[in-house]
């Protein structure tokens, strides 16, 4: 290829670089993959003014930024085939321009220089589809195994969380078989039955909550709601769990109004308060969980606040990690079940949502979750 014609496709593709801002969107359709593109076009007219050293491939910088777009697609759940479609569309909106150029400008390259030109772009793109494709696939593999590797973890703890009530209950229905316990004895039984049913219905639950949010997005209701009637609805389901300990539900009136998924939203509150609610402090003559919320540069953001047993400095760092409990090691704190599993759905649901949640707790004081999700997902 002639040298002018080098110089004259490069100086193209910085002009389309200036114009871009306007298509890009429909290249790479969202807000921190369009600064890629310009990046990309950029070492693509550079690779184009200096066919002769292999620029791309051995830029490692601009790989790098390929690959970055791999990592970002994937985390936005984009597919396979949609990536490879972008870079098409990429390719097809570069050498669209190129031959609008040539006509605007009446240049008449040789034919020989023109089928050049459209090789190394489409090279280009190719090597830059490459590095994307393949951090893409690593990804989407190691989010397979992971997935795998809780899977397996879940069903290991959640059988054993079972086994125990289980043959509680087990027992429980032989003693009362027998017929010769006396009326306290029977009471007493009946009485544990009860509790360990309770429990299991609760483990039920949890386990319920786990697949929902794991399952297809095709359920997810996303609507205009206010967020008061999503955390009454909430708070209404557990007032039973309240009264029984004796923990007052402060809900402020008039919570923002936002778009949301309403499933995943109550599923978060009801998490947040009934652990509020569970890990109330006996030793104070009152108890509290207080709920406000205001709006904050176009988020929405919610506070749960309560004046229970607080939470281990050590431990706060991993109570949204998949069954861990920060209160097993206390003899002082009453029993109270649990998975260990509530917050690590609260953390799925949130980023599900676009969200962010944040903990602080005192131990002994209390614990407060801020959660922050944007009003508006699109
Ligand atoms: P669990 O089923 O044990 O309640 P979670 O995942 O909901 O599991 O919570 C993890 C751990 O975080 C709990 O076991 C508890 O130790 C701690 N925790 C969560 N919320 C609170 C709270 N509001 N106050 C004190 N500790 C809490």
């Amino acid at each position: 290829m002639r040298a002018e014609h080098r110089a004259l496709a490069a100086r193209w593709f910085e002009r389309l670089l200036a114009i871009l801002p306007v298509a890009a969107r429909d290249i790479f359709p969202s807000q921190s993959l369009l600064d890629h593109v310009p990046a990309l076009i950029l070492e693509i007219s550079e690779y184009l003014r200096h066919p002769e050293d292999d620029a791309i491939a051995s830029n490692t910088a601009i790989l790098d930024k390929a690959r970055e777009l791999g990592a970002l697609r994937h985390a936005q759940r984009a597919s396979l085939h949609q990536l490879l479609r972008e870079y098409q569309v990429l390719a097809g909106i570069l050498v669209t321009f190129v031959v609008d150029e040539l006509e605007r400008m009446s240049v008449a390259p040789p034919a020989g220089d023109c089928v050049l030109l459209v090789g190394r772009l489409y090279q280009a793109v190719h090597v830059l589809s490459q590095a994307t494709v393949e951090s893409f696939v690593a990804l989407y593999t190691k989010t397979i195994t992971d997935q795998r590797e809780r899977l397996e973890q879940f069903t290991r703890m959640a059988a054993h969380e079972w086994r125990q009530p289980l043959s509680v209950v087990r027992m429980g229905v032989t003693l009362l078989n027998t017929g010769n316990l006396d009326a306290a004895a029977r009471q007493q039984t009946m009485e544990t039955l009860q509790r360990n049913v309770a429990l299991l219905a609760e483990l039920t639950q949890t386990l319920e909550s786990v697949a929902r949010i794991n399952g297809s997005d095709d359920n997810a209701v996303v609507q205009e709601v206010g967020a008061s009637v999503i955390v009454d609805e909430a708070a209404r389901q557990l007032r039973e769990m309240a009264v029984a300990r004796d923990v007052d539900l402060r809900i402020a009136r008039d919570l923002p109004r936002l778009t949301v998924d309403v499933g995943r939203m109550e599923l978060i509150f009801l998490n947040l308060l009934s652990n509020a609610i569970k890990y109330s402090d006996p030793a104070k003559p009152a108890r509290y969980v207080q709920v406000t919320g205001l709006m904050e540069e176009g988020r929405c953001v919610l506070t749960v606040h309560d004046n229970g047993i607080g939470i281990p400095k050590e431990a706060v760092g991993q109570i949204f990690q998949r069954f861990t409990r920060a209160h097993t090691h206390r003899d002082d704190v009453p029993h109270v079940g649990g998975l260990g599993l509530g917050l690590s759905i609260v953390a799925d649901c949130v980023e599900a949502i676009g969200g962010v949640i944040e903990v602080n707790s005192t131990e002994g004081e209390g614990t407060t979750f801020v959660l922050s999700v944007p009003t508006n997902p699109h």
